[in-house]
């Protein structure tokens, strides 16, 4: 049933002039899932495992990915995303003078690289289990080296689609050679800015940096869309951008082919977008001519 209603009775995300703009669904766990979205961009696996003192076992991380997974088999499952930033005590982490910017997301690899295998291993385990096609992704890559290690990893595992997320410049920088390596690119506004702005994603004093419509971070969104179009790979958003309805359009206009956002946001976003042409989104955009 809830496969069914992934699907929507509301229809998919299209600007008034049809062109297609998935909206998908971030979630933290089974519980999460909701009607009226396309699929799942953003599985955030961490928050399964917060308070555990001790590794999730293969099998219950097999359980949890399955129960995803038939409900939507091409869920994006994104790796653990932890560091001292977000502790998941488990992984005895030692504390770091500056925690956004040590061992989190992929860097914990590094240092515990059991834990990425396991994981790989349960989100195809699950996949063989349920029939389904998964896609899993990285957080918190910085180089081509990175990408192409995780996606060999993945592969290997018999996990036949794989993308990284873009949440440091230095990723929005190389997003064309990020494409030679992954099937795909999902941006993290929330880091992005972060990191592009120097701002603590959490300061509540620098929330105008934090913006996600400042333009050097729509700049940032708009080079690894284009790198997308000129590999033929698709390149979503999954911060809290891409569940603003402000904002919508203008991503649409950037060339960006799927917003992920919480259930509760899908609605008005998919109205923002039904509300403009793509024509009119690349005018909100700031790119006027025609799209090639
Ligand atoms: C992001 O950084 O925008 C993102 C989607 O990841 P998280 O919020 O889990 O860090
Ligand atoms: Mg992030």
């Amino acid at each position: 049933a809830r496969r069914a209603a992934l699907g929507g009775s509301r229809g998919p995300g299209r600007t008034a002039d049809g062109h297609p703009v998935k909206l998908l669904l971030n979630i933290g766990s089974a519980a999460d899932l909701a009607e009226g979205a396309e699929g799942v961009g953003l599985f955030r696996t961490e928050l399964l495992f917060l308070d555990r003192r001790s590794a999730p076992s293969f099998d219950e991380q097999v359980a949890a990915y399955a129960e995803v997974l038939a409900a939507c088999p091409d869920a994006v499952i994104r790796t653990l995303d932890a560091g001292t930033d977000k502790p998941l005590p488990f992984l005895g982490l030692p504390p770091e003078p500056n925690p956004a910017l040590g061992v989190r997301g992929l860097r914990v690899d590094r240092v515990r690289p059991a834990v990425l295998d396991t994981q790989l291993e349960a989100v195809a385990e699950a996949a063989l289990r349920t029939g389904a096609s998964p896609r899993v992704m990285a957080p918190m890559v910085a180089t081509r080296q990175e990408a192409a290690a995780f996606a060999d990893r993945a592969r290997r595992k018999g996990i036949a689609h794989v993308g990284v997320m873009v949440e440091i410049p230095s990723a929005a920088l190389q997003a064309a050679e990020l494409l030679e390596e992954v099937d795909f690119l999902s941006i993290g506004t929330n880091d992005l800015s972060q990191y592009a702005f120097a701002a603590d994603r959490q300061h509540p004093d620098l929330a105008d940096l934090l913006d996600p419509a400042q333009p050097a971070l729509l700049r940032l969104i708009g080079m690894c869309a284009d790198a997308g179009r000129a590999a033929g790979k698709p390149v979503g958003v999954c911060g809290e951008a891409a569940g603003d309805p402000r904002l919508a359009p203008v991503l649409a206009g950037l060339g960006v082919t799927s917003l992920s956002m919480a259930a509760v946001s899908v609605p008005a976003v998919r109205q923002a977008l039904a509300g403009h042409t793509m024509a009119e989104c690349r005018r909100l955009a700031g790119r006027q001519e025609p799209q090639k």
